[in-house]
């Protein structure tokens, strides 16, 4: 084994969590700041157009000014090197964001504090939960008229199901918002809303005992000041790294994105306690990420909608190893060996072409439909990683084929489809129908186009009575045939022929779990 490469322990692979609106763009926007990868904030918006004049994007993407597909940013902070995984938001919310959270070995909670926890937050947070990763959090918009700070806590508290570490306490809101009090270094940042675009630095008061408090804040604020941190020190958790790093404690900045305050101090935290790239499970064994070989798996697969560039980038995760252009990888499901001359490797201006690769990096491979969501490659090692799974889908349709005599081409489309990750579809045991899942709804009409052009087939879409879907298993062979013979009207078979139960409701789940308590009902599977 060669020696421990420095510049792995240096990697950060992480995403941002939050619900639309929140602040995930200008978060995103000022990070890239910080990291120097940009010189002006406004110029990720601006990329996002440039973006579209580059061919590789979906029409529908270009007509809506919105990206499908989530991309990958590579920029350098404080000696770090830190890959920002997008975890697209809007209407292109899909199954995409939930897997790319499989990928991460860390991620960013960003919490409008006038909103506080919402439904997105939520769903994003569970996924998170599946494999405990270390969340930090950032209380955004203290600029505007917000919630009480202690009372947002609370509610993450509650609802999230996490433990809140306050490192920074804001200083007022709204117009009377004044700064932030950091709670481990014992000063105060002044907020100062001028910012022109680039880096503004307020002034810091060093000690709360400090009577530049006073000149400064008046002798009211700060006295109160003084009274609210006593009562937050003793009322609120202690910032400790390793309930944060099991994924029980969350580190929480309070700040406003759009003034560029409060952003530094959540980045130097988060660069020094969030975990470097980690070990990974797979079937035969758990992978180290200093192990000498390379390995490394792919959570995400990017369709080129332009007819003549028919291929597809498979977005791949190294664990381990080093990634060198040119070099051979081994799929251990295909049983194949490919030779990846083109990958690329995504900075924060463009992609670029990947000579090296090192954990925790991501490199995206070209290729015309043979690598799958949750392939692992390797260097000859029969190995699968775990842990990206299929997610319930939380939208469903029934497919409406224009020409009957399409509906073998239909099938192989969905099939390759979702075997791409592109969507999920369910043949009912019981009927000859075809439906299809989806967590966000643009996947719908990605499919029907991508239907349309590849494989020439035309088919609508219709409401269908599931509500949500289940994979069900069980120890016991009989108790599963019962229940299959019990409950054929609302299972299905998936793309991969697992089990599923469709729900027509919320209530029907709720009484069949209770009524079959030797029945496993999963809302994830594993490829
Ligand atoms: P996303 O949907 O989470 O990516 O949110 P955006 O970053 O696009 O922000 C949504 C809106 O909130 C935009 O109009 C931003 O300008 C605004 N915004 C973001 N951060 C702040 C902030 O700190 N204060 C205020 N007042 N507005 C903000």
């Amino acid at each position: 084994m060669t020696e421990v490469d420095p510049s792995t322990a240096e990697r950060r692979t992480f995403a941002i969590i939050s619900h639309p609106d929140a602040g995930k763009t200008t978060l995103t926007e000022k990070l890239l700041l910080y990291g120097g990868a940009i010189q002006n904030a406004g110029t990720v918006k601006g990329r996002k157009a440039d973006r579209h004049a580059t061919s590789d994007w979906l029409t529908m993407e270009q007509d809506r000014g919105i990206s499908v597909t989530s991309s990958v940013m590579q920029f350098p902070y404080a000696g770090r090197i830190l890959n920002l995984l997008d975890t697209p938001g809007h209407e292109d919310f899909s199954e995409d964001t939930y897997r790319v959270l499989t990928a991460v070995d860390s991620a960013l909670m960003v919490i409008d504090a006038a909103k506080g926890v919402e439904e997105r937050t939520i769903k994003l947070m569970d996924v998170c939960r599946l494999r405990d990763t270390p969340i930090v959090s950032f209380i955004n918009k203290l600029d505007r008229e917000g919630r009480d700070p202690t009372e947002l806590l609370d509610e993450v508290e509650e609802v999230l199901k996490i433990r809140c570490a306050p490192v920074t306490w804001p200083i007022g809101m709204g117009s009377a918002f004044r700064g932030v009090f950091h709670l481990v270094h014992d000063r105060v940042h002044l907020f100062s809303p001028r910012h022109e675009g680039g880096i503004a630095h307020g002034e810091i008061i060093e000690g709360l005992d400090n009577p530049r408090l006073e000149e400064v804040l008046g002798a009211d604020v700060a006295e109160n000041l003084r009274e609210e941190v006593e009562l937050v020190r003793g009322a609120s958790h202690e910032f400790e790294v390793e309930p944060f790093l099991r994924g029980e404690l969350t580190p929480v900045f309070f700040g406003s994105a759009v003034n560029n305050f409060g952003v530094e101090e959540l980045l130097s935290t988060f660069v020094d306690y969030a975990p470097a790239p980690q070990p990974r499970e797979a079937d035969a064994r758990v992978v180290q990420p200093d192990e000498e070989k390379l390995t490394g798996f792919v959570f995400k697969i990017q369709a080129n909608m332009d007819p003549q560039h028919r291929d597809r980038l498979a977005f791949m995760r190294i664990n381990s190893g080093r990634y060198r252009r040119g070099m051979k990888m081994y799929n251990p499901r295909t049983g194949k060996t490919s030779q990846n001359v083109s990958a690329a490797t995504f900075m924060a201006r463009e992609r670029e072409h990947a000579d090296e690769a090192l954990p925790g990096d991501i490199i995206g491979l070209h290729n015309h439909g043979t690598i799958q969501i949750g392939d692992t490659f390797t260097e000859g090692e029969e190995l699968r990683f775990t842990g990206i799974p299929n997610f319930a889908p939380e939208l469903f349709r029934r497919v409406m084929l224009a020409d009957p005599l399409r509906s073998k081409a239909l099938v192989k489309g969905l099939t390759e489809l979702s075997e791409e990750g592109a969507v999920q579809f369910f043949r009912p045991l019981e009927k000859n129908d075809l439906i299809l899942g989806a967590v966000g709804v643009l996947q719908f009409d990605v499919v029907a186009q991508r239907l349309k052009d590849e494989y020439k087939v035309e088919c609508r879409f219709e409401p269908v009575n599931v509500h949500t879907a289940r994979w069900v298993e069980a120890e016991d062979e009989n108790e599963l045939e019962r229940f299959r013979k019990k409950a054929a009207e609302n299972l299905a078979l998936d793309a991969a022929d697992y089990l599923t139960y469709l729900a027509p409701t919320r209530v029907n789940l709720e009484l069949t779990q209770e009524r079959w308590p030797d029945i496993h009902f999963s809302a994830t599977r594993e490829h």
